[in-house]
């Protein structure tokens, strides 16, 4: 029991020290080089905490799930499509909904995830396909 809390404290801790979410093998590679937590173990650990509420899951379009901190101050990103960088988003947009949604089904809310994608600044000063390919897709358009 002693030996699982150090490498729920120790999972835990490096969810709190990432400015981002983070996922189970972002946490591994962070995990010190004589960790003898192996990758399994910190899925494992990471379904417990959530199911615990310690932390909230956000599965991502790339289908991988990121855990940060369940509390009051939780983040959330949005999502260049082309890049699949990300950049934190202040606020929580979902507060004043989540009390509509409380008064409306009677339901204790204890976790909720929020997405925005887009595309970044960076990848918005680059063209869309190379020339070629762009008369290639309006040409097909063309002859449909
Ligand atoms: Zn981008
Ligand atoms: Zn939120």
């Amino acid at each position: 029991m002693i030996r699982n809390t150090k490498k729920r404290n120790e999972i835990i801790n490096i969810i709190q020290d990432s400015s981002t979410p983070i996922s189970a093998q972002e946490i591994y590679n962070k995990m010190s080089k004589n960790t003898t937590i192996n990758l399994s173990t910190i899925y494992r650990t990471l379904e417990l905490l959530t199911k615990e509420n310690v932390l909230l899951q956000e599965i991502r379009n790339d289908k991988i799930s990121y855990y940060q901190i369940n509390n009051n101050v939780h983040k959330h990103r949005i999502i260049c499509t082309k890049c699949n960088s990300n950049t934190i988003i202040d606020e929580c947009p979902l507060k004043e909904l989540e009390e509509h949604i409380k008064k409306d089904t009677g339901y204790k809310l204890t976790n909720h995830t929020f997405e925005v994608m887009g595309i970044c600044p960076k990848c918005q000063s680059k063209p869309e396909f190379p020339f070629e390919m762009q008369q290639k897709i309006s040409k097909k358009v063309n002859e449909q």
